[in-house]
């Protein structure tokens, strides 16, 4: 079956996205040729997204955090929007992703389970006040709060466990779906590639440019750019039929 066939079929799509969904509009993965991790730093980017780094240095934390996790110009890429349509058009479950970027929810997606968090919610580790990434943009050294507090980003860094309610409602989604479409992650960071364990539908689809570890386990598996692969679909939605 082509993935065309497969979605039209489809009832309860999950979409489980990692880095590799938001590389069409702009933002490097993490282990592709030309990801973060291949770039040189003094200090391994893994360390530096670590909990025990952000504490021990803190403005070293926030100089790479600026530079290189905050895209707040990319925008949503054809993927995001065809998803964000067949939620519309009433085929899509939920989508489940990795990121941390929002374009999904820009794209207009509604049921989004953001295993890592959001560069969107910025918190005062004293007090609890809420900060827009933009604001976190434009500060320098320790973005400090108004009560003098340092403020976190609520994304998970490595050590970090991942947010209980969010576990749960990724969960129940994919293993409620009857077609789990799985793209642009390598498979690698956990606890979150376990979850596509817990799918028991028909179709599991994947759509990553190399290969994953889930390759020979799918109905089907596309080597391809993932906005290409969903761009070309229909949306499904009824004011996009003659
Ligand atoms: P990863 O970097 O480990 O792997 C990305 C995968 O996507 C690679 O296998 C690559 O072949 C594939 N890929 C890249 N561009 C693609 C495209 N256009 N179409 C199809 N496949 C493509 O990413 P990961 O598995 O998500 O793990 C990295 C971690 O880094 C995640 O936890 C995520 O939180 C974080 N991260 C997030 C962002 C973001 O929010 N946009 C960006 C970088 C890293």
């Amino acid at each position: 079956m082509t993935l065309a066939e497969i979605v039209e079929k489809s009832r309860r799509i999950v979409f489980f996205g990692g880095a590799g969904v938001s590389t069409e509009s702009g933002i490097p993965d993490f282990r592709s040729a030309d990801g973060l991790y291949r770039q040189n730093y003094d200090v391994p980017p893994e360390t530096i997204l670590s909990a025990s780094y952000f504490y021990a240095h803190t403005e070293e934390f926030y100089r790479f955090y600026r530079d290189r996790m905050l895209p707040l110009q990319a925008k949503p890429n054809a993927a995001h929007h065809k998803l964000a349509q067949w939620e519309r058009a009433g085929k899509l479950l939920a989508v489940v992703t990795q990121n941390i970027d929002g374009l999904h929810q820009a794209a207009g997606s509604k049921r989004v389970y953001e295993l890592h968090g959001s560069i969107h919610v910025n918190r005062c580790l004293s007090c609890g006040k809420s900060y827009p990434a933009s604001w976190i943009a434009q500060t320098t050294g320790i973005p400090r709060c108004t009560c003098g507090g340092i403020v976190k980003p609520a994304v998970v860094l490595y050590e970090e466990p991942l947010d209980a309610s969010v576990i749960d409602g990724a969960l129940r989604a994919i293993s409620s779906a009857d077609t789990l479409i799985v793209a642009g992650t390598s498979l690698t960071v956990y606890p979150a590639a376990s979850f596509v364990n817990y799918f028991r539908g028909d179709h599991l689809v994947l759509i990553n440019r190399d290969p994953t570890p889930l390759d020979g386990k799918c109905t089907l598996v596309l080597h391809e750019k993932v906005g290409e692969a969903l761009g070309k679909l229909p949306s499904w939605l009824s004011e996009d039929t003659p």
